[in-house]
């Protein structure tokens, strides 16, 4: 494998206090500190093959994710982060991320992955109202947040993104319009907003299908979504992604290269990654994977390259997902085939419906556009 560029690099913590009702991402609830030990054991194995695989390539950002990473030790975090600096070329000024769940976090951890080298904190609020956050199995209040907020402030940290919720069941319009309204009072760096999404095979699912919860209507979220994107805007938010917002220089690096479609490496169990039009993914079950890096051996459970028309179309839909669109200069260098060529239809018709804007030089998401974004991607998928 060789790559001559710069990467971002994924970690993937797939440990949990608890498990929310909603979520489907791969994590698991486990108060073992030997299996914890054995994991992060095994995240410094995988990192030194790759580190000894890939050589031609430099790391522009670094992203602890999961799971919770924080319910591992400040010090394995520590020892997992020097593992990257040491086995993998970092570039000066990469951007170094971890999540951070209120609740799992002290003044001295936060420090800790501080001194570490960590220089952004995104940290999972969702709500501020305590009400709701209860209502969707969250471990954490609003206080946990703040106290989380002024910790990684303290800390030293000048770039801290917030994750907040919107169509939470129980939510009224008022009450996000506060929590949106204490937001801004914190002023962080980043802010990504997201709607809560129901998926199949989840705890809430099932409360939705049987009647015991219900979530607001489409129109009622469309109404909330639009009313943040104003007041972001009109405190100085850059909206440069679907649900991102930054002030200016705030980007979130790692992410930009995932909404670019640009190469990653993922590590970890269940991690994926993207490299020279491959895709690779990770045994999820822990031993498997622990067992195999224990023998030194990559725990890749497949790989593919995808094919030329799903690659394009994914490249459209990622760079749809940003404001600025789909560069047709960009595609065409690419791909080395006019966008239209292969896209016409769907093109044509997202235009007519009014849901995309053609500016000479970018295809982008118009205001409708932005808020029936799922209903343009799928145009472009066979
Ligand atoms: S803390 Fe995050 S990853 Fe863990 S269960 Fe909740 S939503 Fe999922």
């Amino acid at each position: 494998m060789s790559i001559n560029k710069k990467i971002g690099l994924y970690i993937h913590i797939p440990f949990c206090l608890s498990k929310c009702p909603y979520c489907d991402f791969f994590s698991i609830v486990s108060h073992d500190d030997e299996l914890k030990e054995r994991y992060v054991s095994a995240l410094i194995n995988e990192i030194e093959i790759y580190g000894r695989k890939i050589k031609d390539m430099e790391l522009i950002s670094i992203y602890v994710g999961g799971g919770t990473p924080t319910v591992l030790e400040g010090e394995q975090l520590k020892e997992i982060l020097s593992s990257c600096f040491y086995n993998f070329s970092v570039a000066e000024k990469a951007e170094i991320t971890i999540e951070v769940n209120p609740g799992t976090i002290d003044g001295d951890k936060i420090k800790t992955i501080f001194r570490a080298g960590v220089n952004r904190i995104s940290i999972g609020g969702q709500s501020f109202n305590d009400r709701v956050l209860k209502k969707i199995g969250r471990i954490h209040s609003k206080e946990d947040i703040m106290k989380t907020y002024q910790l990684a402030r303290y800390a030293g940290f000048n770039n801290i993104n917030v994750d907040l919720m919107f169509g939470l069941p129980g939510l009224s319009k008022r009450e996000f319009e506060k929590t949106l309204k204490e937001l801004m009072m914190l002023r962080p760096e980043h802010i990504s907003l997201y709607a809560l999404t129901i998926e199949q095979g989840t705890p809430f699912y099932e409360f939705i299908e049987s009647g015991k919860a219900r979530l607001p209507s489409d129109d009622f979220c469309s109404k909330l979504f639009v009313s943040a994107i104003d007041l972001f805007s009109g405190n100085g938010y850059e909206h440069y992604e679907i649900s991102n917002f930054a002030l200016t220089g705030k980007r979130c690096i790692h992410n930009e290269l995932y909404w670019k479609n640009e190469s990653y490496l993922g590590i970890g169990a269940g991690a994926t990654s993207y490299l020279d039009n491959k895709r690779y993914q990770n045994y999820r079950d822990l031993n498997q994977y622990i067992n195999l890096l224990e023998s030194g051996i990559l725990p890749i459970r497949y790989q593919e390259i995808l094919p030329l028309k799903e690659r394009m179309a994914e490249t459209i839909i990622l760079k749809l997902r940003m404001m600025e669109g789909l560069n047709k200069d960009d595609f065409r260098k690419k791909f080395k085939v006019p966008v239209e060529k292969v896209f016409y239809t769907p093109l044509q018709t997202l235009q007519e419906q009014g849901l995309l804007a053609d500016n000479g030089s970018n295809y982008l998401l118009t205001k409708k556009g932005i808020l029936l974004a799922n209903n343009v991607f799928t145009e472009f998928l066979d």
